[in-house]
């Protein structure tokens, strides 16, 4: 086992931290909600349809939704009771989207085959290698996606083109979002899963070259990662520095490999795949205790929270419940925004579920919601510096202002990973990211 301090060479912020409230804080488990709101649509794909009918009865862990497109994941009841609608249901990413409305009849009885009781303990099972044929299935059956937040089906990213040679998993455990602690948390505790999850997806790849990579403000994670692969020659931590956003899957490649990921490809390029250390939990979770993505560990906290928590909550938890529970400052002009600081999404509906992607969840206090007041841009450049992909941020932004579509492709904007780094760091606090994203929607018409 080797180590390293690697980051990556272009662009880059270092906004607070904000990690120490839940740094400490070991998992909750939050109670299964009454009733669930379980979208069709919360990985990135084609969305699912119902398998089920309404006035059903369901159980937890059932697949209740699928799809037969390529890029998809199955949906599964996160907890037992009977589907009372299928209808539209307001979605932490936005617009209204179809879902299954399941109301709870408090047995939480699980499908067969899942031993319930086994998913507190790290690695309560050994994984069978010797059907290693079985296991990308396993992991599409299951509904694994990548619990990053960027939720591209993780049996799609196993699955590389035969022209593609991969050579190198990296692992992702970075968690550069301020705020969040939910990978870090899970890194401490469930070390010898991930790293199963991990070996799984090796043997799916057929990999030699394995990187756990880690920002070394988690010196804990890092111990427990590395106790967790002693005896593995193959697997390399990688101990990186702390800078925004060192987690994004080409910055992480950089870092670890040198490499470049070219504009508009994929990391399977340069021969590499990256996962999340919660995506490798999950596979692991499928893979050895046939238990389907049904919920997931995610870090709520903020200034407008009175009791900071790391939780494994059910899909189909509305924030309400958890913020409720964890004592959310429910005022006037307060913000509830899903993931951290520099790439979620506010919410104006706090009845939204707890999706595949929920990261985590962050009260804001009105005294610390910064209005931005957009400013005329005094060419400054302190944007153009910071963009982790090369790309000039306000001349992007001015494209799309300018409604000047031909520039904006010309100059990258399908490239902007929409990390905020440039907003973060402009002085006339121009909304730069909101024009990129705006822009690319008028793109995708
Ligand atoms: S949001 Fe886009 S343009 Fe801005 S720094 Fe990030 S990648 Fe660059
Ligand atoms: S950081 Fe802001 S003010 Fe400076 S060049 Fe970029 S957009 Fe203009």
């Amino acid at each position: 086992m080797k180590s390293l301090l690697k980051t990556f060479k272009m662009g880059g912020v270092h906004p607070l931290e904000n990690k120490e409230r839940t740094a400490g804080l070991p998992i909750e488990r939050f109670a299964a909600p009454k009733k669930a709101a379980i979208p069709l649509s919360m990985h990135l794909g084609a969305p699912c349809e119902p398998i089920v009918k309404k006035g059903e009865s369901v159980r937890t862990g059932q697949k209740i939704a699928d799809s037969d497109k390529a890029v998809s994941a199955p949906i599964h009841a996160s907890i037992t009771g009977t589907v009372k609608a299928i209808e539209h249901f307001n979605h932490p990413l936005g617009p209204r989207v179809r879902s299954i409305i399941i109301e709870g009849d408090g047995t939480d009885t699980w499908i067969e085959g899942v031993e319930p009781s086994l998913f507190d303990k790290d690695a309560p099972c050994e994984v069978d290698f010797s059907k290693s044929a079985e296991f990308l299935s396993k992991i599409r059956e299951a509904g694994i996606v990548g619990m990053g937040g960027a939720t591209f089906p993780t049996h799609i990213k196993l699955s590389p083109p035969p022209d593609k040679k991969i050579d190198t998993l990296i692992l992702n455990g970075a968690e550069c979002e301020p705020y969040l602690t939910a990978d870090h948390v899970l890194m401490l505790e469930r070390p010898r899963s991930i790293l199963l999850g991990m070996r799984i997806m090796q043997e799916i790849l057929k990999v030699q070259n394995v990187i756990i990579s880690i920002e070394n403000n988690k010196p804990d994670a890092v111990e427990a990662m590395r106790k967790a692969a002693e005896g593995y020659a193959d697997v390399t931590i990688a101990v990186c520095q702390t800078r925004y956003p060192e987690g994004g899957e080409k910055q992480l490649i950089n870092a670890v490999l040198g490499r470049e990921v070219p504009s508009g490809k994929l990391p399977m390029e340069v021969g590499s795949v990256v996962q999340n250390v919660g995506t490798a939990f999950a596979v692991y979770e499928a893979v050895a205790l046939h238990k389907p993505l049904i919920e997931r560990v995610l870090t709520v906290t903020g200034p407008a929270i009175r009791h900071p928590k790391n939780l494994l909550a059910r899909i189909g938890t509305p924030f309400k419940d958890i913020l409720n529970y964890c004592g959310y400052e429910d005022q006037e002009n307060n913000k509830v925004i899903m993931g951290g600081p520099m790439m979620g999404k506010a919410q104006k509906y706090l009845d939204v579920p707890v999706v595949k992607g929920t990261s985590g969840i962050l009260g804001i206090t009105a005294a610390e919601v910064v209005v931005m007041e957009h400013r005329p841009c005094i060419r400054c450049g302190q944007c153009v510096q910071a963009c982790p992909m090369g790309l000039n941020p306000t001349l992007l932004a001015a494209s799309v202002e300018n409604e000047d579509m031909d520039d904006l492709l010309k100059n990258g904007l399908m490239d902007c990973m929409e990390c905020g780094a440039c907003a973060f760091i402009c002085p006339s606090q121009r909304q730069l990211v909101h024009w990129i994203a705006v822009g690319k929607m008028r793109v995708k018409r």
